[in-house]
């Protein structure tokens, strides 16, 4: 038998080739400890805080991210079901940060903070992805809120307006109509352009398709997302739902668009932090929050924003829900809360037992920067309600005593309980904003005085039928114009008496 040198020589070549390749492969380390959805791995000394690692060797295609770097080991929170992953598995760093599939195509589609597909639909077929946590805009990279964003609820439309990039949260005890005022939101951007991303966290399933039914319903779900952590979710994916959420939404406002994301709620997401930092056993603080709780709800609502006209001029707008205990705004994260957002909408149980809904305490309820961007005709037509309403609950408290009150007192009395029941809205029931300015107008102007407060509904929607009736060009003007000159004042007067006249018609020909 005869040796080939170069036969030799070409196979030992292909061998060494081979051999480098094997060393090319990721850094591999050992699970040494597998509980409540975290794992404790060694031997991942390369892995990057955040980075998505993989457990190969798990039934289920299970990812996790390098959570806490320590001095021996890697703590890992598993983004899925942990039962399929056992003690001394392999590990896989992937070298990449969690990201997720962003663009057109998540539109309409109900998926999970990884961006697989929940509503039976196929895959996301997104060529892009983004990076689930970046970094908030900075001041440069900013431009002051100047653009409505329309809500469509009157007593948030004129009271506590919010605009295009602003970050304005919704406070209140348990049902108390706080998903609902989101909804209606949403169901309003119907023909603003604004898409809308809706982020629900550790609520129950059943309440999750209720309300992908009503967006549906309402034609809303062309242009929304519903990112979904459950209830039965691990906490880990109800941590870092948000995050994705909001990288999905800011796709759009870098692309020069306008985007809504709404966060169901952030006391949910606080508790799931809470979770995992203890499992990880970082040290507790305040009502057993780790220290950087602040940290994680500032970093998320920071990159809301309306971007310099330099960056394209797009906004992200966010609405967190937060929920309270017995009213307690005093608590630890609905302090935080109130601190980073620009103004709250405050729900109170009381108001909204009492009939008043939405139940917003107008009192305590602020929009920090939203009034610069206010349409100006709602502004001026609402200028003085605030102010208005808030007289009208003192005397409204202090009428309860049973005194004489003197005629002005009496007529004071009368406007609040006429303009409280014009602010009520039902739900799936958005207005659009010329149609509350007329509807206000005619409160404030004491067109309602005469009404009784049981009719107020009926006259507001006998007028705005009778508005876009007969005096659509008036309407267009206003909507066209956004402001209210005298002229127009006028003419909103002549058809308010036009209408009251039949109004009163029509009352005298049901009574006869
Ligand atoms: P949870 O604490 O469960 O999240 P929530 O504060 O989000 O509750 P919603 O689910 O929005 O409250 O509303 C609770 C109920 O109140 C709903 O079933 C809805 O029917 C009713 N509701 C809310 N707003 C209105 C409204 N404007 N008009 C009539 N009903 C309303
Ligand atoms: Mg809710």
């Amino acid at each position: 038998m005869k040796f080939k040198a170069d036969e030799i020589a070409s196979v030992i070549q292909r061998e060494i080739e081979q051999f480098e390749s094997r060393i090319d492969v990721r850094q591999v380390g050992r699970v040494i400890e597998i509980g409540d959805g975290i794992a404790r791995v060694y031997g991942l000394s390369d892995v990057m805080a955040g980075e998505m690692v993989e457990f190969p060797s798990s039934a289920g295609d299970v990812n996790g991210l390098a959570f806490n770097l320590e001095e021996n080991s890697v703590g890992v929170i598993i983004l899925g079901d942990y039962l399929s992953i056992n003690e001394g598995e392999e590990v896989r760093g992937t070298g990449r940060l969690l990201s997720v599939p962003v663009g057109d195509a998540v539109l309409g589609r109900v998926i999970d903070p990884l961006g697989n597909p929940l509503d039976g639909g196929g895959p996301i077929a997104s060529s892009e992805q983004r990076l689930v946590e970046s970094e908030a805009p900075g001041i440069a990279q900013r431009q002051p809120v100047n653009v409505p964003l329309q809500t469509g609820i009157k007593a948030i439309d004129s009271m506590t307006p919010i605009g295009r990039g602003q970050r304005e949260l919704i406070i209140g005890d348990r049902k108390t109509g706080k998903t609902v005022i989101c909804i209606d939101t949403i169901i309003n951007q119907k023909d603003s352009g604004v898409k809308c991303f809706y982020v629900a966290i550790g609520q129950k399933e059943s309440t999750v398709a209720g309300l992908i039914e009503s967006l549906r319903k309402h034609d809303a779900m062309r242009y929304t997302t519903v990112i979904v952590a459950g209830a039965s979710d691990p906490a880990p994916l109800q941590y870092v739902a948000p995050y994705a959420g909001c990288a999905m939404a800011e796709y759009f406002s870098y692309k020069g668009q306008d985007a809504l994301i709404i966060y169901d709620d952030l006391s949910k997401q606080a508790t799931a932090y809470r979770q995992i930092s203890l499992l990880m056993r970082r040290p507790p603080g305040r009502e057993a929050y780790p220290g950087d709780i602040f940290y994680c709800h500032s970093r998320l609502l920071e990159r809301a924003a309306k971007l310099s006209d330099e960056l394209g001029g797009g906004s992200l707008t966010a609405l967190p829900i937060v929920e309270t205990l017995e009213g307690e705004v005093s608590a630890y994260i609905p302090t935080n809360l109130i601190s980073i957002t620009d103004g709250q909408i405050y729900l109170q149980p009381d108001l909204f037992f009492a009939g008043q809904r939405p139940a917003m305490n107008v009192g305590i309820s602020v929009s920090r920067v939203g009034g610069a961007a206010q349409v100006p005709a709602m502004k001026r037509v609402a200028g003085g309600l605030r102010l208005d309403l808030a007289a009208f609950r003192e005397l409204e408290s202090f009428a309860q005593l049973g005194t004489d009150l003197e005629a002005a007192t009496q007529a004071q009395l009368d406007r609040g309980y006429r303009m409280t029941e014009l602010l009520k809205q039902g739900l799936f029931h958005p207005l659009h904003v010329t149609d509350q300015i007329l509807s206000i107008y005619a409160g404030t102007r004491g067109h309602l005085d005469k009404i009784p407060v049981a009719e107020v509904h009926a006259w507001e929607e006998g007028f705005l039928e009778f508005i876009h009736k007969e005096k659509e060009a008036l309407w267009q003007k206003i909507t066209d114009d956004r402001k209210l000159d005298d002229e127009t004042i006028d003419e909103i007067d002549r058809a308010i008496a036009e209408y009251q006249e039949r109004y009163a018609g029509a009352k005298e020909t049901v009574k006869a």
